[in-house]
């Protein structure tokens, strides 16, 4: 932690202290007693999206709690999925004030809402927009934004129709003829797709792009060169989330610097403590120090990575270097990971389809081709439920293979099924034997 961060982080906890009950309770023991600010930022313990659930009435603002008549209906608000716009987003305004809550899902898919003004809203844009200049200096307000869209056409785009609406969105880049793009890296495959299944490769002629900004990222090599080919342009990874537009953001030697000017990136291993041995890999913990309607102090987001020291870039700051998955995460005999793909099924499950009886899932390949999904839910054998996790998940996982699978629904002996790590709710694991 740099000399700056640790004097933000201390008026961080200052000011939590006096205007926060949950850390006001947290930090009450060590505040006074201990002034060392990194030794009490040492002894916290990782927040999960579970705890910050559990504790929410206490968690939030005063600001943002004051909204609201009642906690039963700040808390259905949060919940309420239905009233979300495509992008998982809305807008709350009220007693003057204006609160952004953006739904996210985590590893296990669940929905979560992350709550912030339109100061730390802005904080976020800025960092990003200046990267983002960096790269297209004069079409940085150029941009084509498929995931987290501003233009009103975009904005309308339902993804889950396919073709259908990939050809709204060619036609309107055509037209708008952008300087680069935002987009998820799964909406630029399948937009690839279409363009090479309807013939519209010539048409990108008319386009010139500075380049492509992904985020999620879930191709490989492959895919990646075939993408930055079609659009002859380079692809630049964005390492973030919606609690943290950007965490790391991809520099020229193809590396991703991670945000340390207003964030505290760790890693810690399975018993949430801090790994300080360079390069070794563990799960990553994000401390913002801007964040103050909903704080995130060493909040935990169960991504696997590595944080390394130098780049022949030239930029100093540390480099993060993400792995995938653990390999019992890896769903054997396709290309790609079981905890990355089922967390995204799983979003579609909690947000596009809304079956709010799900309470724990956990799929477990027991067969090469064979997934047993274990079920914790209210309404037992639920052929609609069965349906659409089958069709969302062949619609994410984008492999041959995968049709050849078989699948079993088993809506008792939940517990029976373990997870490994105290904080992270492992959704996927591979029992069978390695090495394919
Ligand atoms: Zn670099």
């Amino acid at each position: 932690m740099n000399q700056s961060n640790q004097k933000k982080l201390e008026k961080l906890f200052l000011y939590l202290y006096y205007n926060n009950s949950y850390f006001h309770d947290l930090l009450q023991n060590m505040a006074y007693s201990n002034n060392n600010i990194q030794d009490i930022y040492r002894s916290l313990r990782p927040i999960t999206k579970d705890e910050i659930r559990n504790n929410i009435t206490k968690y939030l603002s005063k600001d943002f709690i004051n909204c609201f008549q009642s906690y039963d209906e700040m808390i259905s608000e949060l919940n309420d999925v239905s009233n979300l716009s495509l992008n998982h987003d809305k807008v709350i305004s009220k007693n003057g004030h204006k609160w952004y809550i953006e739904t996210t899902s985590g590893t296990t898919g669940k929905p979560f809402a992350v709550i912030k003004n339109n100061n730390e809203l802005l904080i976020e844009a800025a960092y990003l927009y200046k990267f983002r200049k960096q790269l297209s200096p004069e079409g940085i307000d150029n941009g084509f934004l498929l995931d987290h869209p501003i233009d009103p056409v975009l904005k309308e785009i339902n993804f889950r129709k396919g073709h259908e609406s990939y050809e709204v969105v060619f036609d309107h880049m055509l037209k708008k003829n952008p300087k680069w793009i935002f987009s998820t890296a799964l909406i630029l495959k399948k937009y690839v797709d279409y363009i090479i299944k309807n013939d519209k490769y010539k048409f990108l002629k008319k386009i010139s792009l500075d380049f492509i900004e992904t985020t999620s990222q879930t191709y490989t090599v492959e895919e990646k060169k075939h993408i930055e080919q079609i659009f002859n342009t380079k692809i630049i990874n964005n390492y973030g989330t919606r609690e943290f537009w950007n965490i790391g953001y991809q520099c020229s030697s193809g590396q991703l610097h991670l945000n340390n000017e207003y964030l505290i990136v760790d890693i810690v291993d399975e018993h949430g403590e801090s790994i300080n041995e360079q390069g070794k890999i563990g799960e990553v913990i994000v401390t913002s120090l801007t964040n103050k309607s909903m704080p995130f102090v060493k909040y935990y987001l169960g991504d696997l990575a590595r944080i390394i020291q130098g780049c022949n870039c030239g930029w100093n700051g540390p480099i993060i270097i993400l792995e995938e998955g653990r390999k019992n995460e890896k769903l054997v005999n396709t290309k790609y990971f079981g905890n990355v793909v089922f967390r995204k099924v799983l979003k579609g499950i909690y947000i596009n389809h809304k079956f709010n009886d799900l309470k724990r899932i956990k799929i477990v390949q027991d067969g090469g081709y064979h997934l047993s999904i274990y079920v914790d839910k209210e309404k037992k054998f639920d052929m609609y439920f069965e349906e659409k996790f089958l069709e969302i998940s062949r619609n994410v996982v984008d492999d041959i293979n995968f049709n050849k699978f078989s699948f079993d629904f088993i809506y008792e002996d939940f517990d029976s099924v373990l997870t490994d790590s105290i904080y992270k709710e492992q959704i996927f694991v591979s029992d069978i034997s390695h090495g394919n």
